[in-house]
């Protein structure tokens, strides 16, 4: 997140006004402590230490146009668009196994970008990563085995389960 800020805000920066005496004490700590190069530096963390702060207890759908066709959410997909939702089973149209009969009639499904979950924590777009399958069955019981998990959560998981959930049943 504060690399895609930086990234995107080089050379744009807004000027914020503060107090004189508050300049003043950010001043005297950033020289005292000499862990921020610069103040803005000092500034800019607090900033962001804050949105984090305020995202986390603010919780706001992450959403971005169809990847594929480029639509907002709420509008039909262009022609083609390979998200194209079935208008019967809802599924991707172009894998479902529905035939054109099936569809005759039906309205088209608008884009709306249905975010992965974490099936524990409930964060959205948890980073992918990937484990052996072995190891995910091992620590992950069974009825969370086809849910996404975050890796704090399966983390979590491997610690709660240090020899994999199903020694439970030999203590
Ligand atoms: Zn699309
Ligand atoms: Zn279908
Ligand atoms: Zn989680």
């Amino acid at each position: 997140m504060a690399e895609h800020i930086i990234k995107n805000g080089r050379g744009q920066f807004s000027t914020i006004s503060l107090p004189t005496p508050l300049i003043q004490e950010v001043d005297k700590i950033v020289k005292e402590w000499r862990y921020w190069p610069t103040k803005t530096d000092f500034v800019r963390e607090a900033v962001l230490q804050r949105l984090a702060t305020y995202r986390k207890n603010n919780p706001q759908r992450i959403t971005w146009p169809c990847h594929d066709c480029g639509v907002k959410e709420g509008e039909l997909h262009k022609d083609g668009c390979d998200m194209e939702r079935c208008p019967k089973c809802g599924r991707q149209l172009i894998t479902c196994d529905c035939s054109d009969a099936d569809l005759e009639g039906l309205p088209r499904i608008p884009y709306i970008l249905v975010p992965n979950l974490c099936a524990l924590c409930g964060i959205q777009w948890p980073d992918l990563f990937t484990v052996p399958d072995e190891e995910w069955q091992k620590y992950i019981i069974p009825p969370l085995q086809d849910k996404v998990l975050c890796l704090a959560c399966y983390e979590d998981q491997k610690k709660l389960f240090p020899n994999g959930w199903a020694s439970v049943n030999r203590q």
